[in-house]
């Protein structure tokens, strides 16, 4: 009934507040932004003709069909399609700057709720995916507040009055009446307690602002004209006239987050090194610790008799690090033994008085050379030995006799016609080819027979005791020494 009322007073005025104010009321913004919605909201007014509504004028996009606008008259935690106290349709599309925007129409607004706060948010669903606008925040009392020292601040004012008597007289939301003072409250980096950056609050009405830190900040201080009021991060203070409350951060210490690499890898010999990096630029390194050495034994030496001998060593295999030294063994010096010395006969070479080790072959032996045959005639007067090389050997098979090797450095060569009774039959070929001269004790004839000495390359003189009738290699001693005849 008193919407009538209201109606009446109204009509006399013909004030259509067209939607020439758009834009200027989005000067608040909104939350619950967090893309380039599909749907938004470009502006909206109030009418206050026929009777009092606000008009919302929607950018679809492009969407004609099944697009409604949904309407809170309290705050919620999320605007939704489920927390919507009602909605209303598409009255249709009005074209401004040569853009179409659909037209939504809140009729829902008696005398009484002037003071009255309405959500409202645009909403469609398609592919079973709800799509929304952003939310709008608007009042009455709003509207007026922003119509202050203009044109209509009379009507506005008379308007507010009468929705304050029509809270009275109804006992509705006596403690926030329209009749009397507000204040707007606009918060920049942080929101009121609806979550919005702007709310209009009746004067000494408490009003509570939280801040919002973006991500790499802390909250430092709410600031008012530049001055700090607060080092809360929700804050609450009794309004008392128009704020605009800033909240001011500081960057968050950052939180390096590095990154590992090896720059050395360590070995058992020297230490490693990592290097720990943050995209920031800030880096330390850290020591790697030295790995242990692998152990590997070293066979120890005896001591010899002049040489040091050690212990077994351990030494690590890969860098050569000596882990455990051996113990020097000292040498051990000889064990002597005194041998007696031997007189050298023309049968045997004898030795001086020597010593000898019992555990290496040290030994001071010295020989002494055989002395020479005593020959008289054919014999040796010490040994019996008959006159032909030391050194021969022969062998006997049947009743001949056979040298079969040589044991002599000199190139001469004295060789018997018989040896021990058995007539020489044969030289061996290595024995003839190691001289180059024969003193053969037979005959020319007989040296013909002995088999291999036609091979001899060398000189052969014969046997004759007495002076040959003819020239030719021929021989003859005298106790040992040779004489050639000629
Ligand atoms: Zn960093
Ligand atoms: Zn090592
Ligand atoms: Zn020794
Ligand atoms: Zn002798």
């Amino acid at each position: 009934m008193k919407m009538q009322t209201a109606k009446r007073i109204l009509a006399g005025v013909v004030l259509v507040l067209s939607f020439f104010l758009l834009m200027s009321f989005c000067a608040y913004g909104v939350i619950a932004e967090e893309e380039e919605p599909f749907l938004k909201i470009a502006g909206r007014s109030l009418s206050l003709k026929d009777s009092v509504y606000i008009t919302y004028y929607v950018d679809t996009n492009g969407a004609k069909e099944d697009i409604s606008m949904l309407y809170y008259t309290s705050s919620k935690e999320a605007y939704t399609v489920e927390t919507a106290d009602s909605r209303s349709e598409c009255l249709g599309t009005v074209s401004i700057e040569g853009k179409e925007y659909a037209v939504f129409r809140y009729t829902k607004l008696t005398a009484k709720q002037m003071t009255d706060t309405v959500y409202a948010r645009a909403y469609i669903r398609g592919n079973g995916t709800d799509y929304y606008s952003n939310t709008d925040k608007y009042s009455i009392a709003m509207y007026a507040y922003n119509k202050r020292g203009t044109e209509e601040d009379a009507l506005c004012r008379a308007m507010l009055a009468y929705g304050g008597e029509a809270q009275l007289r109804f006992s509705y939301r006596t403690e926030d009446l329209a009749s009397a003072v507000h204040h707007m409250v606009t918060v920049e980096g942080g929101a009121l307690e609806d979550g919005f950056s702007y709310g209009l609050y009746v004067e000494n009405a408490m009003a509570t602002v939280r801040a919002e830190a973006k991500e790499g900040e802390i909250f430092s201080c709410w600031t008012v004209n530049g001055i700090s009021v607060s080092q809360d991060e929700t804050y609450s203070f009794p309004v008392t006239e128009a704020v605009n409350l800033v909240a001011s951060f500081q960057a968050a210490a950052h939180e390096h987050a590095y990154i590992e690499t090896v720059e050395r890898e360590a070995t058992c010999s020297q230490t490693g090194q990592k290097r720990y990096t943050c995209a920031c630029g800030d880096s330390y390194t850290e020591e790697l610790p030295l790995l242990p050495h692998t152990e590997s034994v070293e066979e120890g030496k005896e001591a010899t008799c002049t040489e040091a001998g050690w212990t077994n060593k351990v030494v690590c295999s890969v860098c050569g690090t000596i882990l455990q030294e051996g113990t020097e063994l000292p040498a051990k010096g000889h064990e002597i033994v005194n041998h007696a010395g031997q007189d050298a006969s023309c049968a045997e070479a004898g030795w001086k008085p020597y010593e000898s080790c019992t555990r290496c072959d040290y030994t001071t032996y010295e020989e002494i050379p055989k002395l020479p045959h005593a020959y008289s005639g054919d014999v040796c007067l010490s040994c019996g030995k008959e006159f032909y090389s030391d050194g021969l050997e022969f062998s006997i098979s049947g009743d001949s006799c056979v040298v079969v090797g040589y044991i002599g450095t000199e190139g001469e060569l004295v060789l018997p016609a018989v040896y021990e009774g058995y007539p020489l039959t044969s030289v061996a070929q290595e024995v003839l080819q190691s001289v180059h001269t024969i003193f053969y004790r037979g005959s020319e004839g007989e040296w013909s027979g002995i088999e291999g000495a036609a091979s001899f390359e060398g000189t052969v003189y014969f046997y004759a005791e007495t002076q040959p009738s003819e020239a030719g290699n021929y021989w003859y001693h005298i106790d040992g020494t040779i004489y050639l005849w000629g």
